[in-house]
């Protein structure tokens, strides 16, 4: 192994280490935000960034988020993310077995877990050469595809905000919009089915609006036309920024609660949909059903575990509401506070 690895200096965080391959090409960057909680776990991230700095911007966020989801979870898990700067379509196993030289010199400290544009293949070859790895889909005692327990989290956090608006649980008659019907969009299509809601999607693949439009009655609307629609609730579950200067205007939904990440633009964006009176479920409590189903692979799977532990987002989501209400301050305000209050132990 011949890795330079160089620690990167940064204020708020516990340690900061990029590394460097010449003969495999790996160039990655690994951030802990904190690990007050417990070890760092947060996922690989595979992109052809336009510089360094950028890798670094991106890996500093994602790394403190993972600090805040986990934290307001109630799971003990620090917050850590690597970044590997590459094109996707480039991969190769010493590209992998580098990276996982690189997360072994963390000592478990750090444990690596998929995301964007990594695939279970690319997370077992990452697991050839370091023992700190989760969400290898397919193994023995490995937690699977994590979608299903996202959207049975995002269900209760949809149960939260409805009976936080109407003072009941009933959702017959509910008319919900979803962005992107997906692995948690779909699977979450099929809990407001059941209990006898309506449901519109949109989605750039019409292969899944097809699926759903079949099985699940849903009505299509084409891409724009959702921030346009006269539903209860809009479910961003595609991709994140959704929620920004040009869309809040056009909402006439009573709340948002979905899958995607980063769903503000901005936190000014949090403040305009509070202005507004929209009910936001802020998105990293409504979709920590991902890491929680990880960390329940850390104390040895039980599927049904994780489900419980999921169901708890309904009592956080409505803790958040409740506490908004209350001081006037913005969900994702709330959010942020009621994360840190674990994490640093203030009150
Ligand atoms: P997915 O790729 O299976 O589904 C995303 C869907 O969105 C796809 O069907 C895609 O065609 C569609 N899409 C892409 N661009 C779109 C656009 N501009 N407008 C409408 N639809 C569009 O991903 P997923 O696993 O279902 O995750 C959905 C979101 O939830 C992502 O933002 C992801 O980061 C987040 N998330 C997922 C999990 C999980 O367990 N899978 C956990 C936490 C957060």
């Amino acid at each position: 192994m011949a890795l330079k690895i160089q620690e990167i200096k940064q204020q708020g965080f516990e340690k900061v280490l990029s590394a460097e391959d010449l003969e495999s090409g790996l160039s990655a960057i690994i951030a802990i935000h904190n690990t007050n909680l417990g070890r760092a776990c947060g996922g690989i991230r595979m992109l052809p960034y336009g510089s360094h700095s950028e890798a670094l911007n991106d890996v500093l966020r994602l790394a403190k988020g993972m600090s805040y989801k986990s934290a307001l979870a109630g799971i003990n898990f620090g917050g850590g993310k690597s970044v590997i700067i590459g094109d996707p379509s480039k991969k190769s196993p010493a590209l992998f077995h580098a990276f996982g030289d690189f997360v072994e010199t963390f000592k478990g400290k750090y444990i690596a877990a998929k995301d964007m544009n990594i695939g279970s293949s690319d997370l077992a070859l990452v697991k050839q050469k370091c023992r700190h790895v989760l969400g290898v889909e397919g193994e023995p005692g490995t937690s699977g595809d994590p979608s299903p327990v996202t959207a049975y989290g995002v269900f209760r956090a949809l149960e939260a905000t409805i009976e936080f608006l109407t003072g009941s649980k009933k959702m017959n008659g509910l008319k919900v919009a979803i962005q992107g019907i997906g692995h948690v969009g779909y699977s979450f299509a099929e809990y407001i089915k059941k209990v006898g809601g309506e449901i519109w999607v949109t989605d750039t693949n019409m292969e899944t609006v097809e699926k759903a439009q079949k099985e699940l009655g849903a009505k299509f609307v084409a891409l724009e036309e959702i921030y346009d629609l006269n539903c209860d609730v809009f479910a961003p579950c595609a991709r994140g920024a959704v929620l920004n200067s040009e869309t809040i205007p056009k909402l006439k939904y009573k709340a948002i609660v979905g899958a995607a990440n980063n769903q503000l633009a901005t936190p000014k964006d949090g403040i305009r949909l509070h202005e507004r009176k929209i009910l936001y479920a802020p998105d990293y409590a409504v979709n920590s059903g991902g890491i929680i189903n990880i960390f329940i692979e850390s104390q040895g799977y039980d599927r049904n575990q994780a489900l419980n532990k999921t169901e708890e987002i309904y009592r956080t989501i409505k803790e958040v509401f409740e506490r908004s209400q209350k001081t006037g301050k913005p969900t994702f305000e709330v959010a942020d506070q009621l994360a840190e209050e674990r994490l640093y132990g203030k009150k």
